[in-house]
């Protein structure tokens, strides 16, 4: 078979008041994320590593955020944009690996949640996504909560 890997990564800044939408999902918290987008970092980062695997660029390449129709989208709509072109270069996701890295709030009890919304997007199984979420131990942007940063790997393989 003819695999090819993918690795994406994103920040985004947290800032008291906002909305925190985090795999396709709000979560409750005093914090949520800016972006010209809904600053999901974690499909972000899966979009990333779904381009880079077949080498088809970046999302800022992509969904530029200097484009107005960009400005708050559900990030559930360009990770549905980012596999059809995936599939139009004749390739299929064999499993999706991510780590969201944050100090608060506890996301344990959402991740089922987040695995079953971005499988439904992407239209592959639940156990082909692989979701996990650690602490810096309050070191870092991350520990301090300035920010929350997402990890992904993906493998691909041509049809
Ligand atoms: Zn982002």
């Amino acid at each position: 078979m003819n695999f090819r890997i993918g690795q994406g990564y994103d920040v985004h800044k947290l800032v008291k008041g906002e909305n925190l939408i985090l795999g396709g999902i709000k979560i409750n918290h005093t914090k949520g994320t800016i972006a010209h987008s809904d600053g999901d970092v974690l499909i972000h980062a899966i979009i990333d590593a779904i381009l880079g695997s077949a080498n088809l660029g970046d999302i800022g390449k992509l969904f530029p955020d200097t484009d107005s129709k960009y400005k708050n989208i559900d990030s559930k709509i360009l990770l549905a944009e980012t596999v059809k072109l995936l599939r139009n270069n004749n390739y299929e996701i064999e499993n999706i690996d991510s780590t969201i890295v944050l100090q608060k709030p506890k996301i344990a009890s959402h991740i089922f949640k987040m695995k079953e919304a971005i499988s439904n997007v992407l239209c592959i199984e639940i156990n082909k996504i692989s979701i996990k979420a650690t602490t810096t131990e309050c070191l870092g942007l991350e520990g301090r909560e300035e920010g929350i940063s997402a990890q992904a790997i993906c493998l691909v393989y041509k049809k």
